[in-house]
């Protein structure tokens, strides 16, 4: 007891010079995007008073995603479907709300759930990135738009997820949709009225057409395949900027290429494709860039968080950025040159690479990983860490972070994939039956933990682990604290020293998000969005573990709070009673199984059995009769069920039918006789 209260003393002293941190103003807590808070009024002594003071529903089952802002009292966070709320902060009355009316039709080209991560604030403006690629600038006291521009062309398969970025003047927002074949790119816009100031490219265009740069020219050569820049070629920037101003420079990573495998392109490094990069804020020129997975095959997106940090390393301060990346390991670059430091797995069990080249920084492949045989690899592509910010605490000088371990995915290129505008181009070959899924089936289950590791010695100091593979992202505190939600719905905080747990709040639905915190009339507070759902909350994958769907909320807590909170009931909680009793053609079934796990599974769950969206082992005679008509006529679009004209046939709409009618069966308690028909 006594050492942990020394350590306490020397966090609290060294911590004491930094900024206070009363509000909440920027995405990462400060520029340097460490998660990190100077508060100490909720500290491991006093944890155990930290109750919930109010909570508000937020209307939707989907995943929230969110880090909140908060100014002068007024909380700024972002729901489903890119709408913005602005709330008090400490009454929860919701001062103003704006609905960017995004077209639910576009949800086929939105890969990873309908979310959004934040606001970004100045000078009296709210910016908002939508999900058709709008960046919006809303009046900070009433919510109403002040401009609009469309950051990209409305015709490809372009979305926005990710918090804009404030950079001096400017505004920077990125994009996503690798996964479907779009180009990736940054922009800047003036603060004040939306004017583009500057553009930068993740990965060249046609060649024919002439390069924008050097840069775009030198990542040309880096494609090998014929025709590679019709897919757009991806590297989509989707989440994880973060901005230096001493140095003028912006960080950020770049997704995955069009297609995912290697094999399919042709080969080469792909530039910039999963890389970190570091553009000038003021011109948008490349500064440097280091590319975490050459050649990637496996959607090793380099956007997780780039978190600044000013770290001793050999006896010279170096200024860093630090990223635990989707690939497994964790990397120390110098942000002034891009200059590799130091990298190390930071999750055991990593099949793609043997380790990092401790002179260049090349992961070291095994063999055969980029060739076109089918594979079981770990990380799978949702990785070892993905969007879920880590926290940096500079008075223990660790690193905390939400860890997947034992992931696996088998991958299958498809030799005949060809690139296609109205679908997902991925690579996937969906037809595969070989034994890798049984390996995998045979395999440990994945599990997910809180890892405190420490970037210098690139080492684990302490690992807290929960019963579900995903946790949320994280917060540090000067108070010796870090917290930290996951998918089962618990709110934990633990002792940052050591990893002893302290507390814990049930609420009610899986945290994605990470808590932020902030003192209004001198009392601090904790917020955090629950509601689950995401990539990994949609496929539902057996292997996520014990998850909590449900309907999402933000929550506030402080030290003596009391409020209850009430939990609507969400779901099913008996077998489905089946609509529809038919025999079925056993071929039929089969074809609709390989049909909905390759083609509804990322939003209604493998082998149809659904997290936050509809189960569809639960639909009713009128759905099942509407079948045909919400596949290919887009009956529900309004409602976010996209047509799937473009993709499936009728032939192919009836035999995903007959799949879940039988899946519908096979999962049910015995029916009535008068259901049988
Ligand atoms: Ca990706």
């Amino acid at each position: 007891m006594r050492k942990q209260a020394a350590a306490f003393t020397a966090i609290f002293l060294t911590v004491a010079g930094a900024a206070t941190g009363e509000d909440w103003l920027v995405h990462g807590g400060t520029q340097t995007n460490q998660l990190f808070s100077a508060l100490n009024q909720i500290n491991e002594q006093t944890i155990s008073r930290l109750g919930l003071v109010w909570s508000r529903e937020l209307g939707t089952s989907r995943g929230l995603e969110a880090t909140p802002i908060v100014a002068d009292g007024v909380i700024y966070a972002t729901g489903s479907w890119s709408v913005v709320f602005a709330f008090d902060a400490k009454t929860g009355k919701t001062k103003w709300t704006y609905d960017p009316r995004v077209p639910r039709e576009r949800a086929y080209f939105f890969c990873c759930d309908v979310v959004n991560r934040g606001v970004a604030l100045h000078n009296g403006k709210v910016y908002v990135g939508t999900l058709d690629g709008r960046l919006v600038a809303l009046d900070q006291r009433s919510g109403t738009p002040v401009w609009s521009v469309q950051t990209t062309d409305p015709a490809k398969a372009y979305s926005i997820t990710a918090a804009p970025l404030v950079a001096g003047d400017k505004v920077v927002i990125g994009n996503a949709g690798s996964e479907y074949g779009v180009r990736g790119y940054i922009t800047a816009y003036d603060a004040e009225n939306g004017r583009q100031v500057w553009r930068f490219y993740t990965v060249p265009g046609d060649p024919k057409q002439g390069f924008e740069s050097k840069a775009m020219e030198m990542a040309a050569a880096t494609w090998h395949g014929k025709d590679w820049w019709r897919t757009g070629a991806g590297g989509s920037p989707w989440e994880g900027m973060s901005y230096d101003p001493d140095l003028d420079l912006i960080f950020f990573g770049s997704g995955n290429a069009s297609t995912w495998y290697r094999s399919l392109r042709g080969g080469g490094d792909s530039l910039f494709t999963a890389c970190i990069l570091a553009v000038k804020a003021t011109t948008g020129e490349l500064a440097w860039y280091f590319q975490t997975t050459p050649g990637d095959s496996f959607d090793y997106d380099a956007t997780q968080t780039i978190v600044q940090a000013d770290l001793t390393i050999k006896g010279r301060l170096r200024k860093t950025v630090l990223q635990a990346n989707k690939n497994g390991f964790f990397y120390v670059l110098d942000r002034q040159t891009g200059e590799f430091l130091s990298a190390a797995p930071f999750v055991s069990g990593i099949t793609w690479a043997s380790g990092v080249d401790p002179q260049t920084g090349r992961p070291i492949e095994m063999p055969g990983v980029g060739d076109a045989s089918p594979k079981v690899l770990s990380p799978e592509p949702n990785g070892a860490h993905n969007w879920n910010p880590m926290a940096f605490h500079p008075g223990t000088g660790l690193v905390y972070l939400p860890e997947r371990i034992g992931t696996q995915m088998v991958h299958v290129p498809d030799r005949n994939w060809k690139y296609n505008a109205a679908r997902d181009n991925l690579g996937i070959d969906g037809t595969y039956e070989g034994p890798l899924y049984a390996k995998v089936a045979s395999m440990a289950q994945p599990r997910g933990e809180l890892l405190a590791w420490d970037p210098i010695a690139q080492k684990a100091v302490w690992r807290a682990g929960y019963p579900v593979v995903d946790g949320g992202g994280v917060l540090a505190t000067a108070g010796n604290l870090v917290f930290q939600g996951r998918a089962d719905g618990i709110l934990a905080a633990y002792r940052a020293t050591d990893g002893e747990p302290l507390w814990r709040f049930d609420a009610g639905t899986g945290i994605m998000a990470p808590p932020v915190t902030y003192t209004v009339a001198g009392v601090q507070y904790v917020t955090v969005l629950a509601g689950w759902g995401g990539s990994s909350g949609l496929m539902n994958m057996p292997s996520v573990g014990a998850v909590k769907p449900g309907w999402g909320r933000i929550l506030v807590f402080a030290m003596d709070g009391n409020s209850r909170l009430k939990v609507p009931p969400f779901g099913h909680k008996d077998p489905p009673v089946p609509a529809i009793i038919i025999k079925q053609n056993p071929q039929t079934v089969h074809e609709g199984a390989l049909l909905f796990n390759g083609h509804c599974f990322s939003c209604h769950g493998l082998n149809a059995v659904a997290g936050p969206l509809p189960d569809l082992r639960y639909a009713t005679t009128q759905t099942l009769d509407s079948f045909e008509s919400i596949l290919l006529s887009g009956s529900l679009a309004s409602e976010g069920m996209p047509s799937f004209s473009k993709i499936l046939s009728a032939k192919e709409v009836e035999a995903i039918r007959a799949y879940v009618i039988a899946r519908s069966q096979e999962t049910a308690k015995p029916a009535p006789a008068s259901q049988r028909r």
